[in-house]
């Protein structure tokens, strides 16, 4: 499988300058299967960017799953300036926790008059919608499965699982007051990659920032321990952190677990 990253950042994109190395966009990730299925993960404003490569590429005719760990604006932003959404030669099979009647309804309010010119429902595109539960799917030859987390309004951890190595997404979630997520840990226990949530720093989380459903990069190595994962990608940064303040969330994060990396636009990961 092969990770790459086209959007780290949390809330909202940052285009100011020492936020450069790492990326201003919103969460979007994409997981290539050893078969060649292409599995997305959120849909921020860095799908806006996957959908240019995308279109300008020769990969046609385009068949794709997309995974919406939950609808907050951060992780949907790129979906009405996705190019091959408008394609009629692409196919999209949208998840999510949600009913698919319901996904497609929410996905039908984010495009929906005055917000957007072009209904979501008018697109070119082929769709699907589908739900996942408790029970895992096989994309492409991989198998997807979820995990609840604590995040206003819910989000969902995603675990991708294909020829021995995985790779799990929790992007929006935040940690009990004492110890762990014992859920999160279970669902991430040995896994090759943990890909989770580090919008604050721990003296930002202490002063007024707990019930917010974010984590720290404190938190995050935590729970990498505990799950014994092989490696831990902190992301969903804080916009008001500049490159200097993720190079240090990085380096503290390594003294506590030490294969840790920050996520960056364009970071690929083999797995
Ligand atoms: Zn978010
Ligand atoms: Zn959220």
């Amino acid at each position: 499988m092969e990770l790459t990253f086209w959007g780290v950042r949390g809330t909202t994109p940052v285009i100011r300058k020492p936020a450069s190395a790492f990326g201003g966009n919103t969460p979007c990730a994409t997981v290539t299967t050893a078969r060649g299925r292409l599995i997305v993960v959120d849909a921020g404003t860095g799908f806006h960017d996957l959908g240019r490569r995308l279109a300008a590429g020769k990969r046609r005719p385009l068949q794709m799953s997309l995974l919406i760990t939950h609808f907050h604006l951060d992780h949907l932003q790129g979906l009405p300036f996705f190019d091959p959404l408008y394609d009629p030669s692409t196919e999209i099979v949208f998840y999510s926790a949600a009913e698919p009647d319901v996904l497609r309804e929410h996905l039908g309010r984010l495009m929906g008059s005055p917000f957007f010119p072009v209904p979501f429902e008018a697109t070119a595109s082929r769709k699907e919608f589908r739900k996942i539960g408790g029970r895992r799917v096989r994309i492409g030859g991989a198998a997807v499965s979820a995990c609840p987390l604590n995040h206003p309004q819910g989000c969902v951890a995603y675990k991708i699982e294909e020829g021995g190595a995985s790779i799990v997404f929790a992007t929006d979630t935040e940690h009990p007051a004492e110890g762990v997520d014992g859920w999160l840990a279970e669902f991430a226990r040995g896994t090759s990659c943990l890909v989770c949530d580090a919008t604050f720093t721990p003296r930002e989380y202490a002063a007024g920032k707990q019930g917010w459903g974010h984590s720290t990069w404190q938190e995050g190595a935590k729970l990498a321990a505990a799950a014994g994962v092989r490696r831990l990608v902190l992301s969903h940064f804080n916009r008001e952190h500049v490159d200097r303040d993720i190079r240090t969330i990085e380096r503290l994060a390594r003294r506590a677990f030490r294969a840790t990396e920050a996520a960056r636009e364009g970071r690929r990961l083999v797995f």
